[in-house]
C-alpha cells in the first residue's frame, strides 16, 4: 500500500511505540488519527507538522462502544480507514501464586479484547473498501512466556491468534494483518523496571542494545506497505527470542 493520503488509526499512540508509529507514517505521507485515554493537543500538532492531517480521539479500546467510536470518527474525518494499528497495552506484572484477578482481567480486557474491538468495526469498513492493513502489537513474551507476566503473555498470544484468524478470514478481500513481537523496547512501560530486571534483559540480548520505538516503528511500515504478507509475527527484540 502506497501510505500517501491514506487513514492510519494507531491506538494508545500518545507516547512511547504507538507515537513512533504515528511518526513513521506521517513521515510517509498519511493521515494520522492518535488515539489513547489522554491525547494532548501538542501531540496532535507534532504529527501535523510532517504535513499530513491529524485528530486525537480519547476512546477505551477496551470498551466495545468507544472502540466503534473511535474507527467512526477515523471514517468520518478521512472516508477510510486503511491502516490499524493495535498498540494500546498495559502491563499488571506478579508472580502467578499472588496475581490478582483484577490484574488479570484488566491485562485481558485492554491488550486482547481492546484488539478484537477495534478490528471488529474497522474490519466492517475494509472489507468494504477491499482494502486495510491491520498491525498488532503482541510481545515477544507472547511467544516464550516469562516469569511474573502469566496475564500479560497470555494477553500477548491471544493476539497472535487473532492476528492468525483474522488473516485468514479477511485475506479474501485484500486485508493483512501481521502482529510484531518487541523485546525490551525504550518506554515509559519498561522503565519501571528494576536496573537488576534492566540488566538481566539487556544480557539475553544478542544485538547488545535495548530497542528503541523507532526500531519497531520501520516494522509496522514494513507490514502496511507489503500487501502480499499477511498472518505473520516479527520479533523486533535484537535477538532476544528466536524461533
Ligand atoms: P506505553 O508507553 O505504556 O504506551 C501505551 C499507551 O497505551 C499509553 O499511552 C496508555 O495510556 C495507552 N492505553 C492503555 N490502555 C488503553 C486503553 N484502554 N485505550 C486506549 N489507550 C490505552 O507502552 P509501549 O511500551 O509504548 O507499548 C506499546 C505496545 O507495545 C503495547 O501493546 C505493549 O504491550 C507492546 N510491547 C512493548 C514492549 C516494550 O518493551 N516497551 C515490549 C513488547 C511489547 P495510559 O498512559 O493511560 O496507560
Amino acid at each position: 500500500m502506497d501510505l500517501k493520503g491514506k487513514t492510519a488509526v494507531i491506538t494508545g499512540s500518545s507516547r512511547g511505540i504507538g507515537f513512533a508509529i504515528a511518526e513513521a507514517f506521517a513521515k510517509k505521507g498519511a493521515n494520522i488519527v492518535i488515539n489513547d485515554i489522554v491525547v494532548p493537543d501538542e501531540t496532535v500538532e507534532s504529527i501535523k507538522a510532517y504535513g499530513v492531517d491529524c485528530i486525537g480521539v480519547v476512546a477505551d479500546i477496551s470498551d466495545f462502544e468507544q472502540a466503534k467510536s473511535l474507527i467512526d470518527a477515523a471514517k468520518d474525518k478521512f472516508g477510510s480507514v486503511d491502516v490499524l494499528v493495535n498498540n494500546a497495552g498495559i502491563t499488571r506484572d506478579g508472580l502467578l501464586l499472588r496475581m490478582k484477578e483484577k490484574d488479570f482481567d484488566d491485562v485481558i480486557r485492554i491488550n486482547l479484547k481492546g484488539t478484537f474491538n477495534t478490528i471488529r468495526h474497522a474490519s466492517k469498513i475494509m472489507l468494504r473498501q477491499r482494502s486495510g492493513a491491520i498491525i498488532n502489537l503482541s510481545s515477544v513474551v507472547g511467544l516464550s512466556g516469562n516469569v511474573g507476566q502469566l496475564n500479560y503473555s497470555a494477553s500477548k498470544a491471544g493476539v497472535l491468534g487473532i492476528t492468525k484468524t483474522a488473516a485468514k478470514e479477511l485475506g479474501a478481500r485484500g486485508i493483512t494483518c501481521n502482529a510484531i513481537a518487541p523485546g525490551f523496547i525504550k518506554t515509559a512501560m519498561t522503565e519501571v523496571l528494576s536496573d537488576e530486571v534492566k540488566k538481566e534483559m539487556l544480557s539475553a540480548i544478542p544485538l547488545g542494545r535495548q530497542g528503541l520505538p523507532e526500531d519497531v516503528a520501520k516494522v509496522a511500515v514494513f507490514f502496511a506497505e507489503n500487501d502480499y504478507i499477511t498472518g505473520q509475527v516479527v520479533n523486533c527484540d535484537g535477538g532476544m527470542v528466536m524461533q
